[in-house]
């Protein structure tokens, strides 16, 4: 006998049911046009490599990376819905294919094995979804706020496949299915219908009427997917294509020439680019990126999923199919939606973007919304609007003018006197000015005249390369910065610039390429590292000091430059290297990003204080790292809180141990 069942047996509804699919389908192509349509108001967007970023974000999704999907409970869940639903569309689709077209698919072998994986399927998407109902409303470790969206989708897709199971069971218990072993569930079910002493004729009547119901259910489903969070299916796996190829570090260029100053940055919803849209659809609100937020970890008023949900609300109740796009859009976000101190919290650190599953950029985003705000009289607090205009006057953010007096002091070559070196050193804004930062620049010129290096520096030519300029969102002066920078450097002849500070070499090696500024950029970890293997520098054995190290935020996650650091420090005979619970891409900011360097502090709490007790949890006696500005900062918190921990570059670490 051909393994086989009767399809739609006891139901004379497939009728009705093509009627709920006419609805469920014209409802499901009126949602997703609808947002479509929003997405298209948007900015355009270039996107390259059409196969390479298909191919990748084919794998990203159908393998759940383990980077993405963090954590074996998390992955499971979503592994386990999403495979059972792929499962499931494709042994209906089989059907309909049957049933349709009179394709005969669903006889013999064919027919047991899609069974059995529709059975485990089904088993499948249950246990994701009791899971995330554990995770959601019992666990609620990360999930504090979840909406009635989350719940209605839960309880509808925990429905849908409960009644399939019933009405599986009820089949298999009425017909006497000779095949029904290869449907566990099902046979569970009929088993225990059978046992409850359910008479054959009431188990008949309920399943034509519960056929009915589930029908409505799948079909409601359906209709739902482009309203609500379902849509992520779409939005997110598009979010992912067409998720930038280039470095966090590397901001979106803004034509200045040819925009009216009134245009730059977002101020309204149109003025975000098509992907900024889609991702405002494609975030499912899981929370990942919330937590270890550092402005949101000390009670600043930003969380950057916080962000994206009130853009999307601000979307959806604006955009509508039926009104005209300058109704639907055209209204002002900063202050309306978003408020400027939420814009003016964020640090840039980007871990928020490392953490997102879906690839949603919140850097860009904030930055772009900061730039809006240079056309606004009280757009800028007072300090930042000081730190611009001594850059313009003066080429630094202190408005010092005698811009060569380290360079006196320690009696440097200049490259204005040398014309042409193997190393221009760019010793950038705060290890020329700031006090704790110059004992770095001081320990580089030693290490490069221990190591017979043929250096020189710019002096008083070099001018502030404009990373929190530009971060913050005036891309105007950041612009004029780099295109006089790009000037002074194409004079002389050099191999290599080495910088020692990351906000430097992340402008250096990823935004002044925007503007044909093409160097070969060093970090100085990179470059000490080089002159250590080159035996051009020999560290000795030092005490037996335990070391922590952290990763600044532009160095690791931004250029994703882990490992040189700390082969830097392994080169230390005796030096015990221990790291931090969190490191390198997941590693904790300092709070000196973003120009937040040069803003007040908003709360009492402060970012450079938690990352110091972090550091201390490692019993370190030296917390090391590789930016001037992680170092002012930590220098303060260390001094602050009296840790018993030193603060240290790595060069002065290396220096110290030679
Ligand atoms: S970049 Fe850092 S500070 Fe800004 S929202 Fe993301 S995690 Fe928070
Ligand atoms: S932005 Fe990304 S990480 Fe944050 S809530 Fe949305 S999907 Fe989750």
């Amino acid at each position: 006998m051909v393994a086989t069942r009767v399809l739609f047996w006891n139901t004379n509804g497939k009728g009705v049911m093509y009627v709920c699919a006419l609805i469920a389908s014209v409802i499901f192509i009126v949602g997703l046009s609808k947002k479509i349509w929003s997405w298209q108001q948007g900015r355009p967007i270039k996107y390259e490599n059409l196969g390479l970023r298909f191919k990748t974000s084919f794998l990203d999704i159908i393998k759940h990376n383990d980077q993405i999907f963090k954590g074996t409970f998390r992955r499971f869940m979503h592994l386990s819905v999403f495979y059972g639903f792929i499962v499931l569309l494709i042994g209906t689709s089989m059907i309909a294919l049957q049933v349709d077209f009179k394709i005969p698919l669903f006889f013999g072998i064919k027919y047991l094995i899609i069974k059995l994986l529709m059975d485990l399927a089904g088993l499948f998407i249950l246990i994701g979804i009791v899971m995330a109902a554990y995770k959601r409303y019992i666990a609620k470790r990360d999930h504090m706020d979840y909406s009635l969206d989350d719940a209605i989708l839960l309880i509808l897709v925990f429905s849908i496949l409960f009644t399939g199971f019933i009405l599986e069971g009820l089949r298999i218990y009425v017909t006497g299915d000779i095949w029904a072993r290869w449907t566990p569930i099902g046979l569970l079910v009929s088993a225990i219908t059978r046992k409850s002493g359910v008479s054959v004729q009431a188990a008949r009547s309920f399943h034509a009427v519960l056929w009915y119901s589930h029908m409505l259910l799948a079909f409601g489903l359906i209709a739902y997917i482009p309203y609500y969070k379902l849509l992520h299916m779409f939005a997110s796996s598009l979010n992912i294509f067409l998720k930038s190829s280039s470095p966090i570090g590397s901001l979106t260029p803004v034509d200045i020439i040819l925009k009216e100053e009134k245009n730059i940055g977002v101020g309204k919803l149109e003025d975000f680019s098509k992907k900024q849209l889609i991702e405002l659809d494609a975030c499912v609100s899981c929370l990942r990126c919330q937590k270890g937020c550092p402005a949101y970890m000390i009670g600043a008023p930003l969380s950057p999923r916080g962000l994206i949900q009130s853009l999307k609300k601000h979307s959806n109740s604006k955009n509508s199919f039926f009104r005209s796009r300058r109704k639907s859009f055209n209204h002002l976000i900063i202050d309306q939606i978003i408020s400027k101190e939420t814009l003016w919290s964020c640090t840039t650190c980007g871990l928020c973007e490392v953490k997102c599953p879906i690839g949603i950029e919140h850097i860009k985003r904030i930055v772009d919304m900061r730039r809006s705000l240079i056309t606004e009289e009280a757009g800028y607090p007072p300090e930042v609007q000081e730190v611009f205009k001594n850059i313009s006057e003066v080429g630094n953010p202190w408005g010092l003018t005698n811009s060569e007096y380290l360079v006196k002091e320690s009696q440097v070559p200049l490259l204005s006197d040398k014309k042409q070196t193997d190393i221009l050193y760019w010793v950038g804004c705060f290890s020329s000015y700031e006090s704790r930062s110059k004992k770095i620049s001081q320990v580089m010129f030693k290490l490069f005249e221990r190591a017979g290096v043929n250096y020189a520096v710019l002096g008083s030519e070099e001018k502030c390369c404009g990373d929190s300029v530009r971060h913050l969102g005036n891309e105007k002066l950041f612009q004029q910065l780099a295109l006089e920078n790009i000037k002074t450097l194409n004079q002389y002849e050099f191999k290599t610039l080495v910088t020692h500070c990351p906000h430097c070499y992340n402008v250096f090696k990823n935004e002044y390429t925007q503007f044909g500024g093409h160097y070969r950029v060093m970090h100085h970890s990179e470059y000490i590292l080089e002159l250590i293997k080159l035996g051009k520098i020999e560290p000795k054995p030092d005490n037996n000091l335990k070391v922590t190290f952290h990763d600044p935020c532009y160095l690791g996650r931004y250029n994703n430059l882990y490992k040189a650091p700390r082969e830097v420090l392994a080169s230390i005979p005796e030096m015990e290297l221990v790291e931090m619970r969190n490191n390198q891409s997941r590693g904790f900011c300092c709070g000196a990003g973003g120009g937040r360097i040069w803003m007040e502090d908003i709360k009492e709490e402060k970012i450079n204080t938690l990352l110091v007790n972090k550091a201390l949890k490692s019993n370190s006696d030296i917390l090391a790292s590789a930016c001037p500005l992680c170092i002012a900062t930590l220098t303060e918190a260390v001094s602050s809180s009296k840790a018993d921990i030193k603060s240290l570059d790595i060069a002065e670490i290396i220096y110290d141990a030679l």
